[in-house]
This record gives C-alpha cells, sequence and structure tokens, in this order.
C-alpha cells in the first residue's frame, strides 16, 4: 500500500526549502529569519572547509595553462 508514500513525501514538504551544503551536503535552511551567516554552507566549519579547499588548489578554474601559449609558435618559425 501507497500509504506509507504519502506520509514520506508530507515530510519532504517541509524540507523543501532546504539547499544542500556545498561541502557535507547536509540540508541548509532557505528562510530568512533562520539561515545561517555562513550561508550556502550549514556551518562555519564547512566554509572554513570550502575556504581551504580553494586555497589548496581543490578547485581549478577551467582555463588553458600559460605555457605553450607562443613559445610553440617561436620555435615552429626558427626554421620556417
Ligand atoms: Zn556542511
Amino acid at each position: 500500500m501507497p500509504a506509507c508514500l504519502g506520509a514520506a513525501a508530507g515530510e519532504h514538504a517541509r524540507m523543501s526549502a532546504a539547499l544542500s551544503c556545498p561541502v557535507c551536503k547536509r540540508p541548509v535552511a532557505i528562510d530568512p529569519e533562520h539561515q545561517p551567516a555562513t550561508f550556502p554552507f550549514c556551518s562555519a566549519r564547512c566554509r572554513i572547509v570550502d575556504l581551504g579547499a580553494w586555497a589548496s588548489g581543490s578547485y581549478v578554474v577551467p582555463g588553458r595553462p600559460v605555457v605553450g601559449e607562443g613559445a610553440e609558435d617561436v620555435n615552429g618559425r626558427d626554421h620556417a
């Protein structure tokens, strides 16, 4: 019987106004009155973890490496 499914859906509806913490995936309240100062993180700890990840280079910004931008071109033209 789907009775239990209905109950689960009701509980999920209460949790709908929440965002997952980018670090630990715990639900973070979006309610402005209960929104943590560390938003969108669930806690200061997760915020620090995320900042640490940035500092350590875990998040690499997509882009070409600077090496090879024109050096190869110069070498190629040397004998052209
Ligand atoms: Zn978290």
